[in-house]
C-alpha cells in the first residue's frame, strides 16, 4: 500500500510489486517535491520488497548509471531518500525502477551484490581419525580441538580445555536429566553444542557453548565450570572422558552460546513439571 498527500490531495494505491511502487512514489514526488505524507508500508506478512534502480537519464554519465539493489523491508515506510544496499542515499524522483524498463537495468552495482552475497562457507574441518585405538599422540583429536579455536593444551597426561573469563568458550554443566531435555529443545533451533560426559560426574552434561559475556542469572541445576575440563580421549580416574554429543556430529560448535544455553533451560523448566526435571 503507498500513500501520501500530492499537490494537496490524498492519494492512495494497493500493490503486490515493489518496482509499482517505488516507481509511483518517485513519480509523486516527482509531480511534487513537497508531496507530504508519503508512506510505502509492505504487508508485514509479505517478504522484504528487493528490486534494482539506478539514476535517470541525463542525471550523471551514462556508464555511471549502474543499477543498485533496494531492500525495503515489511512495515517500513518511506522518507525522501532511498537507500541501496550499498549504502548510498538516492532521492526518489533521482531513480528510474527496474519494471519500468521492462528490461535489465545496464551495468549491476558490484558494492551491492558483494553485499547481497552469502557468506562464504565455513572452512571445513577434516574430523579427527575414525581409528581410535592409539592414544599416544590424542589419534588427532588435539589438532581437531585446536581447529576448532579452542585452547587445550596437554597436562599431566591429559586434553584440557582451559576455562576462565578469557576464553571464548565457556563449559556448562547440567543435571543430566535436564541436560537430555535442553539438547532435545536446542535439536529444531540447529544450535545443538557438543557435550560431555566425565566418568568422575556421572550425573552431569557438560555443554561446551560460545562465551557472550552477558551477565545472567546462573539458574538451579546449572554450574558454569571454572576449572579446565579434561576432553576426550584424556583418562580419569574413573574412566575416559567421553563425547555424548562429539564436536563433529553438530552442525556447527559455534551456533549455540552461554545465553541460548540458560534461556532453553528456562524455557524447558517452564514447560515441565519440576519433580521431572530434578529427579
Ligand atoms: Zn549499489
Amino acid at each position: 500500500m503507498v500513500s501520501g498527500s500530492v499537490s494537496g490531495s490524498p492519494k492512495k494505491t494497493s500493490t503486490s510489486s515493489p518496482a509499482y511502487a517505488a516507481a509511483l512514489l518517485a513519480n509523486w514526488l516527482r509531480d511534487d517535491p513537497n508531496a507530504r505524507e508519503l508512506s510505502w508500508v509492505v504487508d508485514a506478512e509479505a517478504a522484504a520488497a528487493v528490486f534494482a534502480a539506478r539514476l535517470r537519464k541525463g542525471l550523471i554519465g551514462e556508464t555511471a548509471r549502474i543499477a543498485h539493489i533496494f531492500v525495503v523491508h515489511p512495515g517500513n515506510g518511506v522518507g525522501p531518500t532511498l537507500t541501496s544496499v550499498c549504502r548510498k542515499p538516492f532521492p526518489w524522483y533521482d531513480l528510474e525502477f527496474e519494471t519500468a524498463l521492462g528490461k535489465p537495468m545496464g551495468q549491476p552495482c558490484l558494492g551491492c551484490q558483494a553485499m547481497l552475497a552469502p557468506p562464504p562457507p565455513p572452512v571445513p574441518i577434516a574430523p579427527p581419525p575414525a581409528d581410535r585405538t592409539s592414544h599416544a599422540d590424542w589419534a588427532g583429536w588435539d589438532r581437531y580441538y585446536r581447529e576448532l579455536g579452542w585452547p587445550v593444551s596437554e597436562v599431566a597426561g591429559q586434553l584440557l580445555l582451559a576455562a576462565g573469563p578469557d576464553v571464548d568458550v565457556v563449559v556448562i554443566s547440567l543435571d543430566r536429566a535436564l541436560g537430555e531435555q535442553v539438547r532435545e529443545a536446542l535439536l529444531p533451533m540447529r544450535a545443538q553444542p557438543p557435550v560431555l560426559a566425565l566418568p568422575t560426574l556421572p550425573d552431569q552434561l557438560l555443554f561446551i557453548v560460545e562465551r557472550t559475556n552477558i551477565p545472567a542469572p546462573i539458574p538451579k541445576g546449572v554450574l558454569m565450570l571454572a576449572a579446565a575440563v579434561p576432553l576426550y580421549p584424556s583418562p580419569t580416574i574413573a574412566g575416559e572422558a567421553m563425547w555424548h554429543i562429539a564436536p563433529d556430529e553438530v552442525e556447527d560448535v559455534r551456533r549455540c552460546n552461554d545465553m541460548l544455553l540458560l534461556t532453553t533451560v528456562n524455557t524447558v523448566r517452564a514447560a515441565r513439571p519440576r519433580r521431572e526435571i530434578t529427579s
